[in-house]
């Protein structure tokens, strides 16, 4: 099929909710893509911070192939080799003591937001159900994630929405307005990406951290985008030197197929017992032997690359013509420029650069295993549309 006649499909019998750039992929090598016409893109969105090795890594295909010979999928009623490795990979990795796989970030943090109120039920017994998340926040589709995500432009057509969350600015003191005796947890993303690639104050961050251990509220930190060396840390809370009781975590964990993942750490442990929680899908072993491959390969030294990568990118964005302000945290920045992300984003894919938009910014998150020519060229795209 040509364009023309994949859009023309989508736009008969796809359901209306998502606004496409006009460009199907089709192929690629590493951040390099290339569309049905075969036209070449510079990938700076990486499919929304998901392909952390790009497109077609060798390493990553042989890991699914080879799991793909052996058994697609199992079922949680029996146990399962690629899950049981990963999960001792990611509690050794991390410190947490055990985890939950989900399908998506929406399900890691449903499952975080369902352990959060069990634990606390099960310790307290009824009513110390709330769940303070912060205001810009965002934590997906699902309805209570949904109603998490404190952001009003997501808080209409669906009511009514889940009872017992409430939102508070980013600082102390509207933490302890909110947060009361009958809070069992508190929802933060270290950097809100959705929201404009935002990191959060450090200070607040580890005052909140004391704030919830001496109340025995559960801190939550949704890892969805910033987890998986996104940052420069295999998980972004290392940078803050807090310890969570929840992270969850997806987009990246397997390098382009879907999984998510929910970490119990400490006294959280025990949050979730048999039946209380489940999925058909969740820790496919597809998926998982993916995910093997992606965190083995995250090691301390790739992650110093990956660093080195994101003070190079930044520092020339800096100094761009035309760029204002750039946010974020290792390969996950944001910027406001002259023209506006929308703006911006329609001109660089003209023009073979492939970049995100968040709430007014332009977003990019490219493949961490960007190489230097390729973040040039896409550097030097940028160049031309900002002036
Ligand atoms: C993308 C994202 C989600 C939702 O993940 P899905 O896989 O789309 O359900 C949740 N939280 C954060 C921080 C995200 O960036």
């Amino acid at each position: 099929m040509d364009f023309g006649q994949i859009k023309n499909i989508d736009e008969i019998y796809g359901a209306e909710t998502f606004s496409r750039f006009p460009v199907a992929l089709a192929g690629g090598k590493g951040a390099t893509l290339v569309d049905t016409e075969g036209k070449e893109y510079i990938d700076f969105g990486a499919g929304i911070a998901v392909n952390v090795f790009g497109v077609n890594d060798e390493e990553w295909k042989k890991a699914v192939v080879s799991q793909l010979d052996k058994i697609q999928h199992a079922s949680n009623l029996y146990y399962c080799e690629p899950q049981a490795e990963l999960m001792r990979l990611l509690c050794e990795r991390t410190g947490a003591k055990r985890v939950f796989f989900a399908n998506s970030g929406a399900e890691a943090n449903e499952c975080a937001l369902k352990a959060a109120r069990a634990y606390s039920y099960k310790k307290y017994g009824e009513g110390r159900h709330k769940i303070v998340a912060l205001k810009n926040s965002f934590h997906g589709r699902t309805l209570f994630t949904l109603t998490a995500t404190g952001q009003d432009s997501f808080h209409t057509l669906f009511d009514p929405f889940v009872s017992g969350v409430d939102w508070a600015e980013a600082n102390m003191k509207s933490i302890r307005q909110v947060a009361g005796a009958d809070t069992c947890a508190v929802i933060i993303e270290c950097v809100q990406g959705e929201s404009g690639v935002i990191p959060l104050d450090k200070d607040f961050v580890r005052e909140l951290e004391r704030y919830c251990k001496g109340k025995d509220i559960l801190l939550i930190v949704d890892e969805v985008q910033t987890g998986n060396g996104r940052t420069g840390k295999l998980y972004a809370y290392e940078h803050f030197k807090i310890s969570p009781d929840l992270v969850t975590t997806a987009k990246g964990i397997a390098g382009g197929l879907p999984l998510g993942a929910c970490l119990f750490f400490g006294k959280a442990e025990h949050a979730l017992s048999r039946g209380e929680h489940g999925s058909t899908f969740g820790g496919n072993p597809v998926c998982c032997a993916a995910a093997v491959n992606v965190i083995s390969r995250l090691s301390e030294e790739f992650l110093l690359e990956v660093q080195g990568k994101a003070e190079y990118l930044r520092a020339k964005l800096k100094g761009l013509d035309g760029v204002q302000e750039v946010t974020g945290m290792g390969m996950m920045l944001g910027f406001t420029a002259d023209k506006s992300a929308g703006e911006v984003a329609r001109k660089c894919l003209e023009k073979g650069l492939l970049v995100l938009t968040a709430h007014g910014r332009v977003r990019i998150v490219p493949p961490l295993t960007i190489t230097k020519r390729e973040m040039d060229e896409g550097l030097s795209i940028l160049k031309e549309v900002l002036k």
